[in-house]
């Protein structure tokens, strides 16, 4: 039966050459991603309460938090940042947030030029959850709505 699966294989190679390609010209083009896929990861400093307990649970140490204490009790957050440049996007953080503070979702852009693009500090994260937000109805990735209006949120828009 060589003849039948040698038509058959020719067959299926023919189909294909008809085929749109599925391929994109990426970083220039990019598919449109669910608002639930784990392409990148989303900071909420509003939910924030500088715990620290991503930065420990972060198995290749790419998560800083600086905290300060505030005169009624809560932390200041003066510094957090994530360098991707180490992230495995493994999640790890994002289950280890009792807060649900950093989430899995965003945009599918960390194909860069220059590597260091690929650190972003709270105002970098910011601006990232900012739009997300903006543009998914103020809704995090996790279905919950964000606990501001459309006004709120482009005001702090504007200041990232
Ligand atoms: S996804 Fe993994 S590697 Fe990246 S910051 Fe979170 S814990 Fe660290
Ligand atoms: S993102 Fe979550 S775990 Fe990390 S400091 Fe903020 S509240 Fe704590």
């Amino acid at each position: 039966m060589y003849g039948f699966g040698i038509a058959k294989g020719m067959a299926t190679t023919f189909k294909q050459l008809f085929r749109r390609p599925f391929t994109v010209q990426f970083p220039e083009e990019v598919r449109t991603i669910p608002a639930r896929a784990r392409t990148n990861l989303l900071w909420f400093d509003e939910r924030c309460t500088g715990c620290s307990t991503c930065a420990q649970a972060c198995p290749d140490g790419c998560i800083l938090v600086e905290t300060r204490p505030t005169p009624d009790g809560r932390l200041e957050k003066v510094r957090y940042e994530i360098d991707f440049r180490l992230c495995m996007y493994c999640g790890l953080c994002v289950e280890a947030c009792p807060y649900e503070a950093i989430q899995a979702g965003g945009p599918l852009d960390d194909a860069v030029y220059v590597f260091d693009h690929m650190w972003r500090d709270k105002r970098a994260l910011t601006r990232m959850a900012r739009e997300y937000l903006g543009a998914h109805d103020n809704v995090y990735p996790n279905g919950m709505k964000a606990p501001f209006d459309d006004d709120r949120a482009e005001a702090v828009r504007q200041i990232a």
